[in-house]
């Protein structure tokens, strides 16, 4: 069968959960993928690059680009515009990649309205809020203020847990990497719909 139509792993968690932290250490062990880099209007941080993280752009140009229907989905979160570009993941997909997003609840639930057939989804999320908050503040990224909502954000982000496939607890990094590249591979294993009906089809033709 014909499997190379791409797929798409959704992660999804608190911000300072280690989605980031856990995409780095598997990149190089779940074959070839792409990682989708968001669009967003929030102010960079320290040692970002635009362009590599995400791209910046202002409210202005996130809007335009509403208009134009570039995005596969977007969302406010934490006040600011984030939004997943349609162009390279269809781009990705095409040359049967592993696209993995980096995304809150709301953009997961807009790509499963879309995308279910090909879409693995994970919630990644640490042992504990207080473990969250230590993690937040360690990784000095971030004001007060701005932890204070992210962590008020995290608290509701959890109650949806069960809107997703899997669920990773990042206690032990290394761990938790290997249960993702599981899940990876085997996200790279779903069969799109049409692809299933095209094999029942094409196999009870005789
Ligand atoms: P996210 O991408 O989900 O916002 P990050 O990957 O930036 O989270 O991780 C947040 C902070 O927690 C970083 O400083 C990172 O080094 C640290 N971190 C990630 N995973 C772990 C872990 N298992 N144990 C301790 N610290 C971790
Ligand atoms: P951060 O500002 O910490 O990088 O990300 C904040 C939140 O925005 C995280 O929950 C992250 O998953 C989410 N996010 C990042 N990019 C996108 C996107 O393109 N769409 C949606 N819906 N959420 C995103």
């Amino acid at each position: 069968m014909n499997t190379k139509t791409g797929a798409i792993l959704v992660l999804s968690g608190p911000s300072g959960a280690g989605k980031s932290s856990l995409i780095s250490k598997i990149i190089n062990q779940i074959g070839t993928t792409y990682f989708s880099i968001s669009t967003t209007t929030r102010a960079m941080r320290a040692g970002e690059i635009n362009g590599v993280h995400y791209h910046f752009v202002t409210v202005e140009e996130f809007k335009k680009e509403i208009e134009e229907e570039m995005f596969l989905e977007y969302a406010v979160v934490h006040g600011n515009y984030y939004g997943t570009s349609l162009g390279p993941v269809k781009k990705a997909l095409k040359e049967g990649k592993l696209v993995i997003f980096d995304i809150d609840v709301q953009g997961h639930d807009a790509v499963m309205h879309r995308l279910s057939d090909i879409t693995t989804s994970v919630f990644v999320t640490t042992p504990s809020l207080e473990e969250l908050k230590k993690r937040l503040y360690a990784r000095c990224t971030d004001s007060d203020d701005i932890i204070n909502k992210r962590l008020e954000m995290a608290i509701r982000e959890v109650q949806r847990i069960s809107e997703y496939e899997y669920l990773v607890v990042n206690d032990n990094l290394d761990e938790a990497a290997q249960v993702l590249v599981s899940i990876a591979k085997a996200a790279r294993m779903k069969i799109p719909t049409q692809t299933i009906n095209e094999f029942v089809q094409v196999w009870t033709q005789q």
